[in-house]
C-alpha cells in the first residue's frame, strides 16, 4: 500500500491490514466435499456466524441423495450439488478441488491439466452459478507449470495450509490461532471428515470447542473465506492511496490496478480520530458502513472506484 498527500496536520488514514483493522485472519477450509462437512461443520459454523471454504471434486458430486442409491456402483462424493448451492448461498465458498483428484504434478500434458482445472470450474460455474475465483491442489501437489495454469484468471491458490484431523486436539488449534494474533498472519486449515471418514477429529467438540475459543477473540480475529481473505491481501497490497484534508474530514482516493472482475472484496480504510461521535462517509454517493471506536474510525469501501468522502465531528 502507498499513501501519499499526509502532513502532519491532516489525521492519519490507512488501509487496514486485514478487514475490519482485525490483527490477523482466519480461514477454514475443507477438503474433499465430506458429507459430514455439511451436517457438522457447517451448522457450528454458522451458529458462530462463520463462513468457510469447501473445495468440491466435481466428478463424484450426485445432484442428489436419491441419485446416490440409483447407481451405487459409482463411488461418490459426500455432499450433493443441492446441498453445495444451498451452502453457497448462504455465504460459504464452494470452489474447485480438480475434476477428479488427479494428482496434477503428475500429469504429462497441458492439457490434461487444463482439462481437470477447467471442466471444473465450468460445472461448479453451472450448478452454483458463481465460477471458482480459488484453486486447491488435490493432494498439495503442484509444480509450476501446473500453479500458473491454476492462477490464470483466479485470485489465488491454496498453496499453504495447515492440516486438521485425529491427531489435533482443542487446545492445539486454540494455540494456532492465538499465535495468528501475535504475529498478524492469515492461517488456512485443511480439515477432511469431521467424525466420518479420512482424518475425522476424535469428536466433533473438538473442532466445536476451537471455534468457540476464536468467537471470543473474534475483536481481532476475521473468519472470512479463503477467496475474501486472499482478494483482501492482494488488493490491499496493489492499492495506492491518496488523502485530501477537507474541513472536519479527508477525501481519500484510491486506485488499484488488479482485475476488477476478479477483486471485488471491500477493504477498511482506517481514520485515526479520537471522540469522534459521529461519522459520515460515502463513495459514488452511497453511504458506507462506519464504526466508530475509541480512537479510530473504520470504514469500508470498494478500492479503485469513486473517492471516499468522509465528515466527522468530535465531542
Ligand atoms: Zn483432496
Amino acid at each position: 500500500m502507498k499513501v501519499i498527500g499526509q502532513t502532519g496536520d491532516t489525521p492519519k488514514v490507512r488501509i487496514a491490514p486485514f478487514k475490519g483493522d482485525k490483527l490477523c485472519a482466519i480461514s477454514y477450509t475443507f477438503d474433499d466435499a465430506v458429507k459430514d462437512q455439511s451436517e457438522l461443520a457447517v451448522p457450528m459454523l454458522e451458529e458462530f456466524g462463520f463462513r468457510g471454504t469447501f473445495w468440491a471434486i466435481p466428478a463424484t458430486i450426485p445432484e442428489t441423495e436419491e441419485e446416490k442409491l440409483k447407481n451405487p456402483g459409482k463411488k461418490w462424493g459426500g455432499i450433493t450439488w443441492k446441498r453445495l448451492k444451498e451452502m453457497s448461498d448462504n455465504g460459504h465458498e464452494i470452489s474447485n478441488h480438480g475434476w477428479s483428484h488427479k494428482n496434477l504434478a503428475n500429469l504429462k500434458s497441458e492439457q490434461e491439466i487444463r482439462a481437470e482445472i477447467e471442466k471444473a470450474d465450468s460445472l461448479i460455474f453451472l450448478k452454483i452459478g458463481k465460477k471458482p475465483r480459488t484453486f486447491c491442489y488435490p493432494y498439495n501437489a503442484y509444480n509450476d507449470q501446473v500453479l500458473a495454469i491454476a492462477m490464470e484468471n483466479r485470485v489465488d491458490t491454496r498453496t499453504r495450509c495447515s492440516g486438521w484431523g485425529y491427531r489435533t486436539t482443542t487446545q492445539w488449534m486454540n494455540n494456532w490461532a492465538d499465535g495468528l494474533i501475535k504475529k498478524g498472519e492469515w492461517g488456512i486449515t485443511m480439515i477432511h471428515a469431521i467424525i466420518d471418514g479420512f482424518d475425522a477429529f476424535p469428536s466433533k467438540d473438538v473442532l466445536y470447542n476451537h471455534l468457540a475459543h476464536v468467537k471470543k477473540r473474534e475483536d481481532k480475529i476475521w473468519i472470512g473465506t479463503f477467496l475474501d481473505v486472499a482478494s483482501y491481501i492482494k488488493e490491499a497490497e496493489n492499492v495506492r492511496l491518496s488523502v485530501i484534508p477537507k474541513k472536519n474530514g479527508v477525501i481519500c482516493k484510491t486506485e488499484m490496478t488488479l482485475d476488477k472482475n476478479l477483486f471485488m472484496e471491500p477493504l477498511t480504510l482506517v481514520v485515526e480520530a479520537k471522540n469522534v461521535v459521529s461519522v459520515k462517509a460515502t463513495q459514488k454517493g452511497k453511504k458506507l458502513p462506519a464504526k466508530i471506536e475509541p480512537d479510530k474510525i473504520c470504514i469500508d469501501f470498494m478500492p479503485g472506484e469513486a473517492p471516499v468522502k468522509i465528515s466527522w465531528k468530535n465531542d
